[in-house]
């Protein structure tokens, strides 16, 4: 009997660890929550999306850097910043932490996707303070009114699409590429097929025992999950175009700078209200949205996220270190 419970537990342990290995996390944390001030609770907008291995940085308002550094976030591990548009409060963080990576002997390459003019504003005040960057800048610009591929490799595809701002602005989209196939553990466990094996076996691939005998996929895995999207949109107006491009995300991010009974303060400054975003979540069929960028005059919270859930009952407030499962 204690041979049985030895080898039952050995095998619980051997489960959990394909457990872990399998396990590609996508969250999103939130940085700043604020609209055009912040305010002694809310900073500028800034969220970092970690893809597993990767992070990557969406706006950088004011105080970023000092955000990334109070909620631990591994920043060096940032290749890729996205700007949506040259609003300060959505990047007048950014000089400081290029500064910062600096001073901190960065040699590694910084991906920035911005409109054209973010390049000379940069250029600008490294040449006024005499800096000669250690690493390498390298600026993907964003033309106006433009949807396009961003960003891709074998894992990920990032694009953006023009949102209805008062200046150039566009959102951004973050798609996991290859949804691999779902290990069914205690088959894999039973076989005890070596780990090195798991990813090959993750993609569609057969598995060959000791004895010759061939498994075939079907029996060591179950369908993929749907892939991954995260969408991004801030700042705009209400927009029903945009909806094409954040199709079924899995999880939305859409400012609501104001409760609906500031509907035409929304209009005439091209932001939405909490109605509005609620109403494109709901024709985009998204899983789940987030709301931010909230008008410093909203102290208090509650009654923004209960209008939000009249139409779109899957939301939540976007609050500062607060992480959010993609
Ligand atoms: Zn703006």
């Amino acid at each position: 009997l204690l041979f049985k419970w030895n080898i039952i537990a050995f095998r619980t342990v051997q489960s959990y660890n394909y457990f872990t290995f399998i396990i590609m996390k996508w969250e999103l944390m939130v940085l700043g929550s604020s609209s055009a001030t912040p305010t002694s609770e809310r900073n500028p907008s800034a969220q970092v999306l970690n893809c597993g291995d990767r992070l990557f940085l969406i706006d950088c308002g004011e105080g970023t850097q000092m955000q990334l550094r109070k909620f631990k976030v591994k920043f060096q591990r940032i290749d890729h910043i996205f700007i949506s548009h040259l609003h300060g409060d959505h990047y007048l963080g950014l000089a400081g932490l290029l500064f910062t990576y600096h001073l901190l002997g960065r040699k590694k390459g910084l991906h920035i996707y911005s409109n054209p003019e973010l390049r000379e504003i940069i250029d600008l005040q490294l040449k006024a303070s005499g800096t000669r960057l250690l690493y390498s800048l390298i600026f993907h610009d964003i033309p106006e009114n433009k949807a396009l591929s961003l960003f891709e490799d074998k894992k990920i595809g990032i694009s953006c699409f023009p949102l209805l701002h008062r200046v150039p602005t566009h959102g951004f989209t973050f798609r996991q590429k290859i949804a691999e196939r779902n290990l069914i553990k205690e088959k894999i466990a039973d076989l005890e097929i070596p780990i090195q094996q798991l990813a090959t076996i993750k993609k569609g691939g057969d598995f060959t025992d000791k004895y010759g005998k061939i498994h075939p996929n079907s029996e060591l895995t179950t369908a993929p999950p749907a892939p991954r999207i995260f969408a991004y949109c801030s700042d705009t107006g209400f927009n029903p175009k945009i909806v094409p491009y954040i199709k079924n995300a899995s999880l939305l991010y859409h400012e609501a700078t104001f409760m609906h009974n500031m509907r035409a303060n929304a209009d005439e400054k091209q932001h939405s209200t909490t109605i509005q975003a609620a109403t494109i979540a709901k024709k985009a069929q998204v899983n789940k949205l987030l709301i931010g960028h909230f008008s410093a005059r909203y102290d208090e919270l509650t009654e923004v996220i209960e209008e939000t859930r009249t139409v779109f009952p899957d939301a939540e407030l976007a609050i500062e270190g607060n992480t959010y499962k993609i």
